[in-house]
C-alpha cells in the first residue's frame, strides 16, 4: 500500500486510523454478519451508530441542549435554498460574500426573497474579509449569512461579524471542527462533511431550536424543512447511513486526539510552518492577507503560470497530488485539514525550498 499527501480542498485526506477500521469492519460490522451499508437505517445496530455520532459531535463542539444536530444530504450547496426556504420569515436576507460559496448562497437567496449584500471582497479576488464590525443591517432581515472559511480563496473570519443582534447563519464546511467554537452565537452552523470530516453525501446542520417551525415558504418541498428531519432525528427518511457512520468514527478520532483545543494548536502549527516559508520564499508568494489567513487552506503562487504548472507535476511526481489551485484563482492551493498530519507539510515545504533553488 502507499498513500500519497494528499492535498485536495475536498473530497479530502481523511484520519488513516479510521480508514483501516471501517475496512476492519467492511465485511461483518460488530458480529452484525453485514455491512454498515447493508443494514436498515431502523435498525437498532444502526440507530447506535447515529446516536453515538450526534452525542460525540454534541461533546466535541459544546453544542447546547437547546440546538438540534441534523445529518442531512444534498451537501452544503441544498442549504444554499433550504436556508431561505426556512428562515425568510421576512423575506429578507444579509449575506457577506466573500467567495464564489456565499455568493452562490446569496445568489440562491434571491430567488426567495430579498438577497441583500451587506459587504463584500470581491473587488479584491476575495483575498481579505471586510471589516464587519459596524455594518448597515436592515431591521427586518432574517438572518446574516457569511461563510466562514473560505475554501477557494483561503480567507477566514477571525471575528465573527457584528450581526446587531440578528441570527447568524454560517457555512463552515471547510473550516468544521478545526478548533473549537462557542455554537451560542450562531442561529445555524453547516457543513458539508468532505472537507474536513467525511465522505461526501452528508451535510450536518446544528440549528437553534426556535428557528425550526412549520412556517417556511410556500411550496417548501417537504424534503427541504427542518422540522420534517428534526422531528425524525434525521431518520425521516433513509438518511446516507454509511457516511454518518464514517463520519462518527472521525467524532470519535478527534476526542482520542484531544478534542478541538488540540486540533486548533495543531493546525496553528501545521499553518505556520507553510505560511513561514511564503512569507521569506523569493519563489512563492500566498495571496491572502496576512490577518485573515485560512488554517486549513493555503493558496499561493509563483506569479508565472508555466512555472506554477511545473511546479504542480513535479509535486505530483514526489507524491503531493492535488495542489492545483482553483481555476478563478490559478496558482497552487494546499489544504490541510485535521487528518493531514505536520510531516506532510514540513515535507512539501522541503520540495517548495528544492524546488525553489532549482527554479531561481
Ligand atoms: C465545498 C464547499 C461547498 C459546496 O459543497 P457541496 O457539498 O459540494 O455542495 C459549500 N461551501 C463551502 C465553504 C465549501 O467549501
Amino acid at each position: 500500500m502507499s498513500r500519497v499527501y494528499n492535498f485536495s480542498a475536498g473530497p479530502a485526506v481523511l484520519p488513516e486510523e479510521v480508514l483501516q477500521q471501517a475496512a476492519d469492519e467492511m465485511m461483518d460490522y460488530q458480529g452484525s454478519g453485514m455491512s454498515v451499508m447493508e443494514m436498515s437505517h431502523r435498525s437498532k445496530v444502526y440507530d447506535k451508530i447515529i446516536k453515538d455520532a450526534e452525542q460525540d459531535l454534541r461533546d466535541l463542539m459544546n453544542i447546547p441542549d437547546n440546538y438540534k444536530v441534523l445529518f442531512l444530504q444534498g451537501g452544503a450547496s441544498q442549504q444554499f435554498a433550504m436556508i431561505p426556504m426556512n428562515l425568510m420569515k421576512n423575506k429578507k436576507a444579509g449575506y457577506i460574500v466573500t467567495g464564489q460559496w456565499a455568493k452562490k448562497a446569496y445568489q440562491e437567496a434571491g430567488i426567495y426573497g430579498e438577497a441583500i449584500k451587506l459587504a463584500s471582497s470581491e473587488d479584491k479576488t476575495f483575498s481579505y474579509i471586510p471589516d464587519c464590525s459596524d455594518l448597515d443591517i436592515p431591521e427586518d432581515v432574517d438572518y446574516v449569512y457569511i461563510c466562514e472559511n473560505n475554501t477557494i480563496y483561503g480567507t477566514k473570519y477571525k471575528e465573527l461579524p457584528n450581526t446587531k443582534g440578528h441570527t447568524l447563519v454560517a457555512d463552515v464546511s471547510s473550516c468544521f471542527l478545526s478548533e473549537p467554537v462557542d455554537v451560542t452565537k450562531y442561529g445555524v452552523i453547516y457543513g458539508g462533511v468532505q472537507k474536513n470530516i467525511g465522505p461526501a453525501g452528508v451535510v450536518i446542520v446544528i440549528i437553534r431550536e426556535d428557528l425550526i417551525t412549520e412556517d417556511t415558504l410556500p411550496g417548501t418541498p417537504t424534503m427541504l424543512k427542518y422540522k420534517i428531519h428534526a422531528d425524525a432525528d434525521s431518520l425521516y427518511n433513509t438518511p446516507p447511513a454509511y457516511g454518518i457512520y464514517i463520519c462518527g468514527k472521525v467524532f470519535k478520532w478527534l476526542k482520542a486526539q484531544g478534542g478541538l483545543a488540540e486540533m486548533k494548536k495543531r493546525n496553528e502549527e501545521k499553518a505556520k510552518v507553510l505560511y513561514d516559508f511564503l512569507d521569506q520564499s523569493k519563489l512563492f508568494k500566498g495571496t491572502v492577507v496576512a490577518k485573515d489567513r485560512s488554517l486549513m487552506n493555503v493558496p499561493f503562487v509563483t506569479g508565472d503560470a508555466d512555472l506554477d504548472a511545473k511546479f504542480v507535476k513535479e509535486a505530483t511526481e514526489a507524491g503531493f497530488v492535488n495542489l492545483k489551485g482553483h481555476r478563478s484563482v490559478g496558482g497552487m492551493r494546499a489544504s490541510i485539514y485535521n487528518a493531514m498530519p505536520k510531516e506532510g507539510v514540513e515535507k512539501l515545504v522541503e520540495f517548495m525550498k528544492k524546488f525553489e533553488a532549482e527554479n531561481a
